[in-house]
C-alpha cells in the first residue's frame, strides 16, 4: 500500500464504504492520515465501581456475573441486560436496541468498560463501551479519537482504517517543514505528529502534535502567501514619476491629514520604485482613504496609465464616481462609472472610452474586471473595502490584469493576528487619524419600551434640518415578522409614525437604478428618513445625517455595527446611533454595550473577534481565506507568528517552488489555496 492508494486497499472497505468516507473528503490513506480527530474523550482514568459517581464518564475493569438477557419492551425497542461486578461492587448494564451484543459479553468472564453511571437509577449504567480484558486498549485505557462522522461510518471503523494507515504508510508522509525550522522551533518529526494525534499516549504528547501540525499548516499558508508576494514583487513595472502632484493638493477642498498624507507618500514610493505595488491602506471608517486613492489615480493619470477603482456596491461605485470625477475632472482625468445597472447605450460608450484610452479612470464594481471591458493600458487597480475582496480575489486579479498597481482599503480594522492571515501578502500603510473637527458618536441601547422616546428623537433631529437612517436586517423567507422588513417597516413609519417627514427607502433587492434614486433623494435631502438594509454599510457618505438607529441589533456583528455607525458623524454636527434590541442573551448585551462604550474601531474589531471568532467576522467562506483544518486563529496566534517568521525566511532563501525537493510543499500550498481559487503560477 502506497500513500495515495485509494483506501479501498484496506481490509473491510469494500466500494460501498469508500463511498461513505468519500463524503468525508477522504479517497485516500494520506486524506485519512489528514483526517484529524474532531475532539477527544480522555477513557485513562481507571476506577473500581464504587468508585463510579454519577455523571461522570470512568474506565472499569468487571466480570460479568449473570448471563445478558433481552426484554422486547415494546416495537422497535429491546432492552438488553446484564450484571457485572468486581470486588468492591455490582453494577447492572443496560444495552438498547443491542441484542446482538450479548454474544460478545461472556458469563465469567473479564471486560474492560467506559461509561457514565446513571444518576437516576441506583448502580446502573446504559450503553457503556466494552472489549475483553486482555485484548483491551482500542476503545478504554486511552485517549479516544473522536472523529467527524457520516451515514455508515462509525467512530470505531475510523479508529480502525486510521491505525492499519498509519501502520502501511506513516514513514511515507512528506517531511514539509525544513529541518532547521524543525529544530529551532522544537517541532516534532511528521511521522510522530500524525501518530499522536490520532493515537494519543497522553496529552502532553498530543498538545506537541497538534503544535506541530498547526506550525505546519500557517506555515504552508505563509509560504504560499510569500510565493505569491515575491512573484508579484519581482514584476517589473515601470516607474512612475511622482514629481507632479501639486496640482491635486491644491485642488483637495481640505488639508490632508498627516496619517493621509504618509499613507500617500507610500503608494508614491511603491510606484516609483520599478516593482509592482501591493499595498493595503487600512484605516478606520471616515479615516479619508477616498482621497488616498485619488492620489495614487491622479499619479497613474499623470503617468498615462489607466485605473480601475472597485468598490463592493453599485451604490459605493456611483457615489465614488461623482467625487472622484469632481475631484479629477477638472485636473483633466476622465472619469466613467461602469456598473451593472447602467443602460446599454452608456456602458458601450464607457467601454469604448477605456478601450481607446478617452478615459483614465474606471469606476465600478468587481465586475470591471471581467473580460469584456478591454483598457487601453490599465496600471492601476484600487479595491475600496477591502473585507469583501480576499487572497483569491487579488490573486485572480494578478493573474488577469497582467500585474498592475494593486491599492487595496480597508474599512474595517481587523485584528492583527487576522490581518496577519488576510493580508499576508500585502505590503499596509495604517491611517490611525480622523480627520479634524470629527466627534465621538453617542451611542445608546434600547428596548422596544423606549420606542416613542427614541421616535420624538427623530423627530427632533429632522426639525433641526438633519436626518436618520433606520437599519433593518436583511428579513430571510421563513422568518417572523418580529423581525423588521425594511420595505414593510418603511411604510409603517410614513404611515402611522412620521406622517409630517419624508421617509425614503433602500434594500438589496430594489433594482439598481431605484437605488441610485433613493441614495441621491437621501443626498439632496429631499428625504429625511432612510429605511434602509446593510446596504448602506459601507462608505454611504451624507455629511448632513446625524442619527442612525438599527433596529434588531443583536442581528449584526460588531464590525457591523461599528461600519454602520459610521455613516453619521461624517460632519460637523453632533451625531448619536441607537441600538434597539430586547436580547436577554447575557454575551449579546455584553457585545452591544462594548460598542457604546468606544468609537475606537480596532478595540471593537478585537472584542468582535475574541466573541464570535474568526469565522464570523469574516462572515463566511467567500472572503477567500482557506480553511484550517487544525489550526485555530485565536488560540494559536503565537504559532502564526513563528510560522510566518519561518516560511518569509525560508520562501527569501528558497526563491522559488520548483526545485525539486520543494515538491510536496508546493503540492500542500496548492491544496490548502485551492478551496479559494487561488492559482500559483
Ligand atoms: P473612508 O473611506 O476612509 O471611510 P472617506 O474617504 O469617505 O472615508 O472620507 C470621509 C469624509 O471625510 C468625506 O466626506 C471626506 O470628504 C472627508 N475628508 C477626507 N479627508 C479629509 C480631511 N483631511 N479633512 C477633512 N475632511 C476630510
Ligand atoms: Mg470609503
Amino acid at each position: 500500500m502506497e500513500l495515495f492508494s485509494p483506501v479501498t486497499e484496506l481490509a473491510g472497505i469494500g466500494a460501498q464504504r469508500a463511498k461513505q468516507l468519500e463524503k468525508l473528503g477522504v479517497r485516500t490513506l494520506y486524506d485519512l492520515l489528514a483526517y484529524f480527530p474532531r475532539t477527544y474523550e480522555d477513557r485513562t482514568q481507571f476506577v473500581c465501581i464504587r468508585a463510579l459517581e454519577p455523571g461522570r464518564p470512568a474506565c472499569f475493569e468487571a466480570m460479568v456475573v449473570s448471563e445478558p438477557r433481552t426484554a422486547h419492551v415494546r416495537r422497535g425497542m429491546d432492552i438488553t441486560r446484564v450484571q457485572v461486578a468486581d470486588e468492591t461492587g455490582k453494577l447492572t448494564l443496560t444495552f438498547f436496541n443491542q441484542s446482538y451484543l450479548k454474544d460478545s459479553l461472556r458469563y465469567g468472564e473479564s471486560y474492560h468498560f467506559y461509561g457514565v453511571l446513571s444518576d437516576s437509577y441506583a448502580n446502573q449504567m446504559a450503553n457503556p463501551a466494552f472489549e475483553p480484558a486482555e485484548r483491551a486498549g482500542l476503545v478504554t485505557g486511552r485517549i479516544l479519537p473522536i472523529y467527524a462522522l457520516t451515514a455508515g461510518i462509525s467512530n470505531k471503523l475510523l479508529i480502525k482504517c486510521v491505525q492499519h494507515a498509519l501502520a502501511a504508510c506513516a514513514d511515507a508522509l512528506p517531511e514539509i517543514l525544513p529541518e532547521d525550522v524543525r529544530r529551532r522551533y522544537h517541532l516534532c518529526p511528521v511521522r510522530l505528529a500524525y501518530e499522536t494525534v490520532h493515537q494519543p499516549a497522553n496529552r502532553e504528547l498530543l498538545a506537541e502534535a497538534r503544535r506541530r501540525l498547526v506550525f505546519e499548516e500557517f506555515f504552508i499558508f505563509s509560504a504560499g502567501l510569500a510565493v505569491m508576494r515575491g512573484q508579484r514583487s519581482r514584476a517589473a513595472a515601470q516607474p512612475y514619476v511622482c514629481a507632479q502632484m501639486e496640482a491635486f493638493y491644491a485642488a483637495l477642498p481640505f488639508s490632508l491629514t498627516g496619517a493621509q498624507q504618509s499613507a500617500i507618500r507610500d503608494i508614491l514610493r511603491d510606484l516609483a520604485s520599478g516593482a509592482v505595488m501591493n499595498r493595503l491602506v487600512q484605516g478606520d471608517v471616515g479615516s479619508g482613504k477616498t482621497m488616498v486613492a485619488a492620489a495614487a489615480v491622479y499619479c497613474a493619470a499623470k503617468n498615462g496609465h489607466q485605473a480601475a477603482f472597485m468598490a463592493p456596491t453599485e451604490i459605493l461605485a456611483e457615489q465614488h464616481a461623482k467625487t472622484l470625477s469632481a475631484l479629477l475632472g477638472p485636473l483633466g482625468v476622465e472619469v466613467v462609472l461602469l456598473t451593472g445597472s447602467l443602460g446599454a447605450q452608456a456602458k458601450r460608450e464607457a467601454k469604448a472610452r477605456l478601450a481607446d484610452g478617452r478615459a483614465q479612470l474606471a469606476v465600478g464594481t468587481h465586475a470591471l474586471l471581467t473580460a469584456d471591458v478591454a483598457f487601453s493600458d490599465l496600471g492601476l487597480v484600487v479595491a475600496d473595502e477591502q473585507h469583501r475582496f480576499g487572497v483569491a480575489q487579488r490573486a485572480q486579479l494578478a493573474a488577469k490584469a497582467r500585474t498592475p498597481h494593486l491599492l487595496v482599503m480597508s474599512a474595517t480594522p481587523i485584528p492583527r493576528t487576522l490581518s496577519l492571515i488576510a493580508y499576508g501578502d500585502l505590503d499596509v500603510s495604517v491611517i490611525a487619524e480622523l480627520p479634524p473637527g470629527r466627534q465621538k458618536i453617542d451611542t445608546f441601547l434600547v428596548g422596544d419600551s423606549m420606542r416613542r422616546r427614541i421616535n420624538a428623537f427623530i423627530r427632533r433631529e429632522c426639525a433641526a434640518g438633519h436626518q436618520a437612517y433606520i437599519v433593518c436586517p436583511a428579513v430571510e423567507d421563513g422568518e417572523t415578522d418580529t423581525l423588521k422588513s425594511a420595505a414593510v417597516w418603511a411604510e409603517a413609519l410614513q404611515r402611522a409614525v412620521f406622517p409630517e417627514l419624508r421617509v425614503g427607502l433602500l434594500h438589496g433587492r430594489m433594482k439598481g437604478h431605484e437605488k441610485e434614486a433613493a441614495l441621491a433623494a437621501f443626498a439632496r435631502h429631499e428625504t429625511d428618513i432612510l429605511v434602509a438594509t446593510t446596504v448602506v454599510e459601507v462608505g454611504v457618505d451624507v455629511p448632513n445625517a446625524t442619527l442612525m438607529v438599527i433596529e434588531n441589533a443583536e442581528r449584526f456583528g460588531l464590525s457591523q455595527l461599528h461600519q454602520l455607525r459610521g455613516r453619521v458623524g461624517r460632519g460637523s454636527a453632533k451625531s448619536y446611533c441607537v441600538l434597539f434590541s430586547d436580547t436577554k442573551n447575557a454575551d449579546t448585551r455584553a457585545r452591544l454595550k462594548a460598542l457604546c462604550a468606544t468609537n475606537d474601531g480596532f478595540a471593537i474589531a478585537e472584542q468582535d473577534l475574541a466573541l464570535r471568532g474568526p469565522g464570523d467576522f469574516f462572515g463566511s467562506r467567500q472572503h477567500g481565506l482557506p480553511a484550517f483544518k487544525v489550526a485555530n486563529l485565536q488560540m494559536d496566534l503565537a504559532t502564526l507568528q513563528q510560522a510566518q517568521q519561518a516560511a518569509a525566511e525560508y520562501i527569501r532563501c528558497a526563491d522559488d517552488l520548483d526545485a525539486p525537493g520543494l515538491a510536496p510543499l508546493k503540492q500542500r500550498i496548492e491544496a490548502l489555496f485551492e478551496q479559494s481559487d487561488v492559482a500559483l503560477n
